[in-house]
């Protein structure tokens, strides 16, 4: 167990910078999960840490020891891919007990370290067989247990899950869980899957264009974006993110004008902007329910019904040609065509300026 910290850290490849000063405190045992768009830096973010990649410029210390100088195997770390990259020709045994082989272990030792992370990742039964006869879960779960073995400081996973099918993410998202409870070890985990850093994490840094735009628990994130691209990158069906303007300021709240006329209510803390001041005032699908027209904030016509089961979700036209998606429970009869207007509480609205930063911090 180990804490983790990035101070300053930047990276450029040539003349272009790619990561331009990440900043991150990571506690000793925390799960954290770097997500991003692909293509945002998360990748070499672990990659600097674990050596193979050279900082720019910064520092990384694990345990307040700055260890951007050491080479790879003297951090102490160990690193998952998405790729398994087993050694085909070798028993999963093998294949566990490679690096405790070239690191000359005894014997026993080895036997020992090998038999105890099969049976945390339930691969006993399979000790004998070949990679070839394994399913993709299977082979993530050697790749995990080679880790395990060196019994590092701390975990890194880069996208372990994206070559797996949906069920099978679940099933070893839920297992990677597990092993991070019993092992009480830091990881530092990368996803472009908000879900999954959603349900791993117990705080995500939400990287965007080599920057990170916000580091918290998963419910702050949903329920105190930060701005605009976090709003929209945490949580499922995105946020809607409709234009607006402030209106009438009242002692304890403050109107706010949507793009198509009606006024929803905003909170206080938005009555030191000026009046007809621009705003983008987000909304969670869920958050929104169907009103009468007098009650509601957001008209508009139903264009598709998708229906879900347990819930349906309603993408509505506003007459300024927004798209607005509200998820309503399973048994409501709405059907494309028919005119429909949505409320949302006004605890549930989320207010930013026009460069997209929230209003409510
Ligand atoms: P992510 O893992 O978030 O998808 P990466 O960290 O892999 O993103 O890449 C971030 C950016 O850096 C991308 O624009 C990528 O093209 C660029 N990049 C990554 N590795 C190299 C490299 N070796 N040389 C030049 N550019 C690179
Ligand atoms: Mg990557």
């Amino acid at each position: 167990m180990a804490s983790v910290s990035f101070e300053n850290v930047t990276k450029r490849y040539g003349k272009v910078e790619i990561l331009h000063g990440i900043d991150l405190e990571i506690a000793s045992g925390e799960f954290v999960v770097l997500v991003g768009p692909s293509g945002c830096g998360k990748s070499t973010t672990l990659r600097l840490l674990a050596g193979l990649e050279t900082l720019t410029s910064g520092a990384i210390r694990v345990d307040g020891e700055e260890i951007s100088t050491l080479p790879p195997s003297q951090r102490g770390l160990a690193m998952v891919f998405q790729s398994y990259a087993l050694y085909p020709h070798m028993s999963v045994y093998e294949n566990i007990a490679f690096s405790l082989r070239i690191a000359k272990e005894a014997k026993a030792e080895i036997d020992a370290k090998v038999k105890r992370a099969a049976a945390t990742l339930q691969l006993t039964p399979l000790l004998n067989r070949l990679p070839k006869q394994l399913s993709g879960g299977q082979r993530q779960r050697v790749a995990i247990g080679r880790a395990i073995v060196r019994d590092p400081k701390v975990f890194l996973f880069d996208e372990p899950l994206s070559n797996l099918d949906a069920r099978l993410r679940v099933q070893t998202r839920i297992e990677i869980t597990k092993l991070h409870q019993d092992m009480g070890v830091t990881m530092i985990y990368v996803t472009h899957d908000q879900v999954e850093a959603m349900t791993l994490a117990d705080r995500i840094a939400v990287v965007n264009k080599g920057r990170i735009e916000q580091f918290g628990t998963p419910l702050e994130l949903y329920h105190k974006p930060q701005n605009t691209f976090v709003a929209g990158f945490i949580g499922s069906p995105a946020i809607n993110l409709l234009k607006g303007r402030i209106g009438e300021v009242a002692k304890d709240q403050v109107a706010v004008a949507l793009a198509d006329g009606s006024p929803a209510r905003g909170p206080a803390e938005l009555s030191q902007q000026a009046v007809n001041q621009s705003v983008t005032v987000g909304v969670r699908p869920e958050a929104l329910s169907p009103v009468s027209e007098r009650e509601g904030f957001v008209h508009g016509k139903v264009t598709l019904v998708e229906e879900l089961g347990e819930f349906h979700l309603i993408y509505v036209q506003t007459a300024t040609d927004d798209m607005v998606v509200a998820k309503v429970e399973g048994n409501a009869r709405t059907r494309p065509g028919e005119a429909i207007h949505l409320y949302a509480a006004p605890e549930k609205l989320h207010f930013f300026d026009e460069k997209g930063y929230s209003l409510q911090i």
